[in-house]
C-alpha cells in the first residue's frame, strides 16, 4: 500500500441487507464507520508507520474489502492486519462507535482458519506461550530456576558472560523481560476474612502470568480487599482467563476455559470477581460475547447449550477491575506517606477495554506524600498487547522504547500500570535505559501506605 494513501480499492457499496456469514463478522459493524479518520492519531501503528493501510481506518476498509470479496487475502493484507496490536485505541477515539475488536478478533479467526499462514512463532514459543504460560503452577515451575538465580547473584554473572546473547532471538526476549522475582506467597486460604465490619463479599481472579512474574500483587490485592472490609474468596480451580489463545485466533480453547471459570466462580455467591490484570479483566467482561460465538458457530463440532453464553453474561456481569470496584465501595483512605515522584501508564485493555481511567488514579492521589504526573501519550499502547512481543518484535520494540523515553522525560522514581504485560514490557525498556524507575501495580503502592512496608529496591 502507498504511505499516507488509503489502500486503492474499489468504493464500498451500501447494502441494504448486509450480507452476513463471511469471516464471522456482523456485517453491520463494518457500516458504522464513516471513514472520517479521526481514530488514525490514536493508533500506535499509524503514529509509527505513517501508512494508512497500518490504521484503523484502512484496517477496516482491508477487512471490509476481503469480506465483500473485492479484494484477495493476499500477503500483503494479511501484513497490514497482523501488525494490528488490538489495543483498541480506535474504538475510545471513534466518535461513531466503531467496536473494532469485534471486527478485528473474528477476522483474526478467520485469517487463521483461511491459511497459509506466515507462521512467526516458533515451535519453542507456541509451546510456551500455549501450553505453560496459561498455567500458573506451570508458569511458577518454569520460573523458579529464574527465581534461584536472581537470589544467588548468578543471573548477574550469566550477563556479564554475555550467556544470554547467545540464546535464539525469542528466549533472549523473554530474558529480557524477566522482572527481579520476589519470593511466591505459596497458596493462600480459600477464604480470607474481611478486617473489621464486614462490606462485601468477593472472589478473586489470580490469573496465570501475572501470578507467576508478580505474585506480590496478587497478595497486595488480596490484603487490600481484606482491609476494606471484603472477605475474599479464592476459587482454587479457577483456570486462565483464555485472552492469550483468543487475541491468537484460538477461539476454541478460550471458549473453554470461559466455560470452566463461569462454572468454577458460579459455585459461590459473591458481590464481584476482583481482576488486577487489565488484560484478564477486559476477557473475563467479554465472555458473554466469547460463549454466544460458542453457541452459534457453525464450526463447532458438539453443540453447546444456549445456557452457556447466559452463564457467561452473569459472570461477566460480576467482574470489576480492583480500582473500579474499590472506588465504587469508597476506599479505606492509606495512612503511610510513600514519597514518590510518580507517572500512571494506562493499559489499553484498562482504558480502551473497559473505560477505567479515573480510579486507578483516584487509589494513587489518596496516598500521602505521592506526587502524579501527567504521562505523554499515556494511552498509546506500551508494545506488550499479548503475545505480540513475539510475533512482531520490531513495532514491540519500537513502541516499548516511545513509552520508556516518555516515563524518562518525566524524570520520576515510579511508574504504575494496571497490567501485567505493560510492566514486563515497560520494566524491560526501564532496565534497557539502566533506569531505577520503580515499574509496579497502583495496588503495590496502595498496600504499601496501607502498611508502611515500603517495597526494597531490587
Ligand atoms: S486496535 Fe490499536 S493498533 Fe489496531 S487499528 Fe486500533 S488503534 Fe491501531
Ligand atoms: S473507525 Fe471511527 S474514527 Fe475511525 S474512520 Fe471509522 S468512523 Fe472514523
Amino acid at each position: 500500500m502507498s504511505a499516507a494513501a488509503p489502500p486503492v480499492l474499489n468504493p464500498p457499496t451500501i447494502r441494504p441487507t448486509p450480507p452476513s456469514g463471511g469471516p464471522g463478522i456482523d456485517y453491520q459493524l463494518f457500516l458504522d464507520c464513516v471513514h472520517c479518520g479521526l481514530c488514525t492519531s490514536a493508533c500506535p501503528t499509524y503514529l509509527e508507520l505513517g501508512q494508512e493501510a497500518d490504521s484503523p481506518r484502512g484496517r477496516i476498509y482491508l477487512m471490509r474489502a476481503v469480506t465483500d470479496g473485492r479484494l484477495e487475502l493476499n500477503a500483503e493484507v494479511r501484513r497490514h492486519l497482523d501488525l494490528c496490536l488490538d489495543c483498541r485505541a480506535c474504538e475510545s477515539a471513534c466518535p461513531s462507535g466503531v467496536q473494532y475488536s469485534k471486527l478485528i478478533e473474528p477476522f483474526r479467526i478467520h485469517l487463521a482458519k483461511a491459511g497459509p499462514v506466515p507462521n512467526r512463532l516458533r515451535w519453542i514459543e507456541r509451546f510456551l506461550l500455549f501450553h505453560v504460560t496459561p498455567f500458573a503452577g506451570r508458569m511458577r515451575a518454569l520460573l523458579a530456576p529464574a527465581r534461584w538465580m536472581q537470589k544467588v547473584g548468578l543471573d548477574h554473572l550469566l550477563e556479564r558472560i554475555g550467556l544470554p546473547r547467545l540464546l535464539p532471538r525469542s528466549l533472549r526476549q523473554m530474558h529480557e523481560m524477566l522482572p527481579r522475582l520476589k519470593p511466591h506467597y505459596g497458596r493462600l486460604p480459600e477464604i480470607l476474612p474481611a478486617e473489621g465490619r464486614r462490606r462485601a463479599r468477593v472472589a478473586l481472579f489470580t490469573g496465570c502470568a501475572a501470578d507467576a512474574f508478580f505474585p506480590e500483587t496478587n497478595l497486595n490485592t488480596a490484603r487490600v480487599l481484606q482491609k476494606n472490609g471484603c472477605e475474599v474468596w479464592i476459587p482454587p480451580h479457577q483456570v486462565c482467563c483464555g485472552a492469550l489463545h483468543y487475541h491468537a485466533a484460538q477461539e476454541e480453547p478460550a471458549q473453554r476455559l470461559a466455560q470452566m471459570n463461569s462454572e468454577v466462580f458460579s459455585a459461590s455467591q459473591v458481590d464481584a470477581v476482583i481482576v488486577n490484570a487489565a488484560g484478564c479483566g477486559a476477557m473475563l467482561k467479554d465472555y458473554g460475547h466469547l460463549l454466544s460465538r460458542a453457541a452459534f458457530s457453525r464450526d463447532s463440532q458438539k453443540s453447546v447449550s444456549t445456557s452457556v453464553p447466559a452463564a457467561g453474561e452473569r459472570f461477566a456481569a460480576k467482574v470489576r477491575d480492583i480500582s473500579e470496584f474499590l472506588i465504587e465501595l469508597g476506599p479505606v483512605k492509606p495512612q503511610h506517606s510513600l514519597p514518590l515522584r510518580a507517572v500512571y501508564h494506562d493499559a489499553c485493555h484498562l482504558c480502551h477495554g473497559q473505560q477505567i481511567r479515573r480510579q486507578p488514579r483516584q487509589l494513587l492521589e489518596m496516598i500521602p506524600g505521592l506526587e502524579l504526573l501527567p504521562l505523554h501519550e499515556t494511552e498509546i499502547c506500551c508494545g506488550a498487547a499479548g503475545s505480540y512481543n513475539l510475533t512482531e518484535p520490531e513495532m514491540a520494540d519500537r513502541l516499548g522504547r516511545r513509552k520508556v523515553q516518555n516515563i524518562l522525560q518525566m524524570n520520576v522514581q515510579a511508574v504504575f500500570a494496571g497490567n501485567v504485560g505493560c510492566l514486563l514490557q515497560i520494566g524491560r525498556y526501564l532496565r534497557k535505559e539502566k533506569s531505577q524507575v520503580w515499574a509496579a501495580h497502583p495496588i503495590d503502592a496502595l498496600w504499601a501506605s496501607y502498611s508502611g512496608e515500603f517495597p526494597k529496591p531490587t
